[in-house]
């Protein structure tokens, strides 16, 4: 199979943030409905690929901006300077990970959702897709990510 059919682009709105991925790196595949989520995408959920830093290679500079998460960590999501798009997350405490915003990608035909992270606080208008795993609130997954970490 030819490499380069690994590598899926995407881009912020205005075209000046762009970046690929391999999608073969990608860990796992979440919706999350927090509230917090909900505020910075002014939508029902957020839809995050959980992907190691290394296997995205971003064009720009995002500008940053932190809150704290409900489990204490400190969660950055990164937005394009100039057109506000969110590209992607990562938490201060594992930032070698990347929640990348699946709906960036120019091409998302191929991600399966794995799970919804904060289904508590899911709007009636924008229900969680119960046929798939449901954390109620925080996921334990990240401790598991740490683990999966160690194998990079
Ligand atoms: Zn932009
Ligand atoms: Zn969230």
């Amino acid at each position: 199979m030819n490499k380069e059919s690994n590598f899926e682009s995407g881009r912020c709105q205005c075209g000046d943030i762009t970046y690929t991925l391999d999608k073969n790196k990608v860990i796992s595949a979440h919706h999350c409905h927090c509230k917090d989520c909900q505020r910075t995408t002014g939508s029902g959920k957020a839809t995050i690929l959980f992907i190691a830093k290394k296997y995205v290679d971003l064009n720009g500079e995002l500008k940053f901006f932190e809150s704290k998460g409900s489990s204490g960590s400190h969660v950055r999501r990164g937005f394009c300077p100039n057109c506000g798009s969110g590209i992607l997350s990562y938490s201060k405490e594992i930032s070698r990970i990347l929640y990348v915003k699946a709906g960036t990608l120019d091409d998302s035909s191929w991600i399966t959702i794995d799970s919804n992270f904060f289904t508590k606080s899911a709007n009636n208008w924008n229900k969680p897709d119960e046929s798939i795993k449901c954390f109620e609130g925080n996921p334990s997954i990240i401790s598991g990510i740490k683990t999966i970490l160690k194998s990079f």
